[in-house]
């Protein structure tokens, strides 16, 4: 099929690159001109697994990149609308790029077009978008409009893309049904899984990907309510470990205990420094508020939000109870991208806690495996930034563990603690085992868990997040 893909973020990128490596023929259109000269000479501007390999795969061939977007409006049988939705002050999603989009379609339909929603967007969006493409002088029989809902993870995806828990599109026709149908036709049916060239199948997936087809707002929906529920299943398991804190427990053996119920399972329920990223805070605050417009008062949500914002605030605690004083002490931070596995900084909890460190006078030496140029691009001064989660360590009075990443799991922890200037380690992600840190002889803080040091002696139950010895 012809396919146009509007903003080439982190989400209409990998749509596109997929998209042509099943087969279609995608124009991805942008207005930014820097991204789209990075693009097309050859470059891949977000750090995202296989990425590099299906645009070198299909740009030139069955990808193209454009600025005209009522160009490649005409040229398509379906147009992803992937542009941001962010938040506005009032927590209510943004919807002015999705709008101006909307406009300028209208102006390309020369026939029968299905207008998608990727981006995330309230309940409702899809009949403004029609609204918006009828009153710029489109013909109503000449498009419909669909939600499908993009539930890929930055970090993995690609993959995610490929091999799906599940493809929602949300239709209130037939002929616009059939459309998306076909479009992901290779993964429902399944022939992609077939080739030699196919991205590898992670474990714990279903081929061929399931297919749910419901109405459009069904699945606008269904969109908020998952990540809603994600960002609640964290809250919850950061509620449970400052309960574990107060009296002593392991929150890894609770997590253990609850998720291996199959109506709970243990995904999610990984206690940290809480959830950021570019769409947890913005979807369960619009969430919010769309319920809210709507006549609901969904006040579960404030208290995910609340005990969001808590867990930054315990953790800070935490490396002042740690080190006492902090106004010139030399920290090493390990991890500054919003989650493992990616260059995004977009509200990122690590960049929250090394901030505020700032400001109360620590020094900063920093290191990240690809958050770090992007980190350089806000954080003009401040932060010194490493080579190496070693090089970070070296000579600093405390190291904080703050994204998750592989690599940050598997430290030689001798040499790390032969670079530290005092061998104290504050986990956000609890990484490490607290007894295994205290017999390579550290000082061990984590999340949920008794404190221990290197005599092995755990250091006291937390209370509300501070050390009590
Ligand atoms: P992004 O900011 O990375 O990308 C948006 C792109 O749209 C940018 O390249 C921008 O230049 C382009 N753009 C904006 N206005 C445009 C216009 N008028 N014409 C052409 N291009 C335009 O955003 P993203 O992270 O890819 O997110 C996009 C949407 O997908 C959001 O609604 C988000 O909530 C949703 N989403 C994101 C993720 C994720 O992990 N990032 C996952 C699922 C869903």
């Amino acid at each position: 099929m012809r396919i146009a893909v509007v903003g080439s973020g982190y989400v209409g990128l990998v749509a596109g690159a997929c998209f042509a490596d099943l087969g279609h023929e995608v124009i991805l259109v942008d207005n930014d001109q820097r991204k789209l000269a990075a693009l097309r000479a050859g470059q891949t501007p977000i750090h995202e697994k296989f990425l590099p390999e299906l645009l070198a795969r299909q740009r030139g061939q069955l990808l193209t990149f454009s600025d005209d977007l009522q160009g490649a409006v005409r040229a398509s049988e379906a147009i992803f609308i992937a542009v941001g939705t962010p938040p506005s002050e009032s927590g209510e999603a943004d919807l002015s790029y999705v709008e101006s989009v909307a406009r300028e379609i209208s102006g390309g339909i020369n026939g029968y077009k299905v207008v998608v929603e990727k981006s995330t967007v309230p309940v409702y969006t899809s009949e403004w978008v029609r609204k918006i493409i009828l009153r710029n002088g489109a013909d109503p029989e000449s498009f419909d409009v669909a939600s499908n809902p993009e539930f890929l993870r930055e970090g993995t995806a690609v993959t995610d893309f490929m091999y799906p828990d599940r493809i929602v599109i949300g239709c209130d026709t037939q002929r616009c049904a059939d459309v998306l149908r076909q479009i992901y036709k290779p993964l429902t049916e399944g022939t992609y899984y077939t080739r030699n060239d196919a991205i590898p199948q992670p474990d714990r997936t279903t081929i061929p990907a399931p297919i749910i087809v419901t109405s459009t707002k069904s699945a606008e929906l269904i969109k908020h309510a998952s990540n809603a529920f994600l960002a609640m299943k964290i809250s919850f398991i950061n509620a449970v470990a400052s309960v574990c804190e107060s009296v002593g427990a392991n929150v890894s053996q609770v997590c253990h205990g609850v998720g291996t119920d199959s109506r709970i399972g243990r995904r999610f329920l990984n206690p940290g420094i809480g959830y950021g990223g570019s769409c947890f805070p913005k979807d369960v605050m619009a969430f919010r508020a769309v319920a809210r417009e709507n006549g609901y008062d969904f006040r579960l949500l404030d208290e995910v939000m609340s005990i969001n914002e808590d867990q930054r605030q315990r953790f800070l605690r935490k490396v002042r109870s740690a080190l006492w004083t902090l106004r010139g002490k030399k920290l090493g931070v390990l991890g500054l991208a919003f989650k493992g596995g990616t260059d995004d900084i977009r509200e990122s909890p690590a960049l929250f806690i090394a901030q505020a460190l700032l400001q109360e006078g620590c020094k900063i030496k920093a290191y990240d495996p690809a958050a770090m140029e992007r980190t350089q691009e806000v954080i003009s001064s401040g932060i010194k930034y490493a080579e190496s989660a070693y090089e970070a360590a070296a000579g600093s009075d405390a190291l904080l563990i703050l994204t998750e990443w592989e690599e940050f799991a598997n430290l030689d922890l001798d040499r790390l603690k032969s670079e530290l200037h005092y061998p104290i380690v504050i986990d956000g992600r609890n990484l490490y085992d607290p007894e295994v840190m205290a017999s390579h002889g550290f000082t061990y803080y984590s999340v949920g868990r008794a404190a221990t040091h290197p005599d092995g002696v755990p250091i006291g139950a937390l209370k509300n997040g501070v050390d009590k010895a």
